[in-house]
């Protein structure tokens, strides 16, 4: 039978109250073996929650009295109780096999679970995808989910992810739309592969068989050093320049038949190409925003809305599943980025209030974004523009960085100034190379990825 660990118990709450404790594992809820922090959550919304436990191989009941929909206060290991699906393609394109040896386990999961899909936006590709699995996720209206389509046409989706079921997996999600589930599409990009006529033809594709798809986001692959796939490469400026072209002649269309924009090009292309951001406006209120679509207007959007006194939520914050259930934490990519908020980081020691100079810790495509906003922050603020040679290739985005290659560049900076690192660079408080802030040579100040964040920062100087 599955069983889910507990974690943490919120003081206080009502499982604690009830004597849940660490350690203890939950094997059903309400009489039922659950596999999912999604069924448990379900059933833990009752006000009377009965919980089957184990705890040193003994096995208990606990029950809980509670207000309807009010959190059990448990914090449990793992979303998936039973095993996360794994995937069963092999694309070329996957930044799984591209990683170097030796990095925390939890890193290399290939993972392809509508359910991690439903909680943490993670992509599918529905090659797994089930019968039961359909009947689930439109009786529990698990929705949105995000699938990555890569191309409509069978044979080239086959050959990108290098599985015969590639071919025919897009009939789950013909179905998924038909049954009202909001699902949210992507199409990475492979130049010589699926760009040209070839994304052409799933931007036509997408508009005859999937229509009522809520969005599809356009990213370019992403070619580290560890790649040994000949056919993989990153693109030439003229080759991304296209892509952009492409998905601006495809918005007036949808627009026309559709009413709405439905496809954007991520940020990283409009870099690539050298070109212009659209206007916030053109995103539409970000739907993709954490799969890099929009991040830099609207990054750029909260620094001038801080600066001129305005109060903004987040843009990069989930206001999905995960807002409101209390249940398991994301792991590897999507963890919680930090143990160590700003305000408990600043109290470990008075800053040298003589500092003049702040230092904005960014990967070479973050740099790109920020160096227009330096002449409107407040104070002395600079760049440290840090090189990714951990993974090397083409991978520029802040959040790939590791504590190697920052400690490189901090040890040559200047001693006394002040550093600021996104917290998008920290997953539970560690960099992907494991390493943790207090290994670095300079002292550093962990600042939230967005742009009031760091304004707040700025002004704290
Ligand atoms: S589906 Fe995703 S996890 Fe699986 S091989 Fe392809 S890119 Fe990697």
């Amino acid at each position: 039978m599955p069983a889910a660990r507990v974690e943490a118990v919120a003081p206080g709450s009502p499982a604690a109250r009830a004597g849940v404790c660490v350690g203890d594992e939950v094997l059903a809820v309400n009489g039922e073996a659950v596999r999912d922090v999604i069924a448990y959550q379900l059933r833990a919304d009752d006000a009377h929650v009965e919980l089957e436990l184990r705890r040193g191989g003994l096995e208990r009941a606990v029950t809980v009295d509670k207000a309807p929909g009010a959190p059990l206060g448990l914090e449990l290991a793992s979303a998936v109780f039973d095993r996360v699906r794994t995937c069963d393609n092999h694309c070329p394109f996957c930044f799984i096999y591209q990683l170097p040896k030796g990095m925390r386990r939890s890193l290399y999961v290939k993972d392809d679970d509508y359910r991690l899909s439903f909680l943490y936006g993670n992509f599918t590709t529905l090659t797994r995808f089930t019968e039961a699995d359909l009947e689930r996720v439109v009786s529990e209206r698990l929705s949105p989910l995000y699938v990555s389509i890569h191309a409509t046409d069978p044979d080239v989706r086959a050959h990108l992810l290098r599985n015969r079921r590639g071919a025919t997996s897009l009939r789950w999600l013909e179905l998924l739309l038909d049954a009202g589930i909001e699902v949210h599409g992507q199409v990475v990009v492979c130049p010589g592969v699926n760009d040209g006529p070839v994304l052409d033809d799933t931007l036509l594709g997408v508009l005859d068989r999937f229509p009522a798809l809520a969005t599809l986001g356009v990213v370019p692959l992403g070619v580290s050093a560890h790649s040994h796939e000949p056919e993989m490469r990153a693109h030439a400026p003229g080759e991304a320049d296209a892509v952009v072209d492409l998905v601006e002649t495809w918005q007036p269309r949808y627009e026309r038949a559709l009413g709405r924009r439905l496809v954007y090009a991520s940020d990283e292309y409009y870099l690539l190409a050298k070109r212009e951001f659209p206007p916030l406006a053109a995103y539409d209120g970000c739907p993709q925003h954490e799969n890099g679509i929009g991040m830099a207007r609207t990054f750029e959007g909260e620094v001038r809305a801080a600066l001129a006194g305005h109060t903004v939520a987040p843009t990069g914050t989930r206001t999905g599943f995960f807002a409101w259930v209390d249940g398991a934490p994301a792991d590897g990519y999507r963890a919680p980025k930090s143990h160590q908020p700003l305000a408990a980081f600043l109290a470990q020691g008075a800053r040298n209030s003589a500092v003049t100079t702040t230092h904005l810790i960014t990967g070479e495509l973050g740099a790109r974004v920020l160096e227009p906003l330096l002449a409107v922050l407040p104070g002395d603020v600079r760049l440290l523009t840090i090189e990714n040679r951990f993974f090397g290739g083409n991978i520029g985005v802040t959040g790939l960085l590791t504590g190697a290659d920052i400690s490189a560049a901090l040890a040559i900076a200047p001693a006394h100034d002040r550093f600021l690192l996104p917290d998008v660079t920290l997953s539970r408080g560690r960099f992907l190379d494991g390493t943790t802030v207090a290994q670095l040579p300079r002292r550093v100040e962990i600042v939230a990825t967005d742009g009031a964040a760091l304004v707040r920062a700025l002004k704290e100087q």
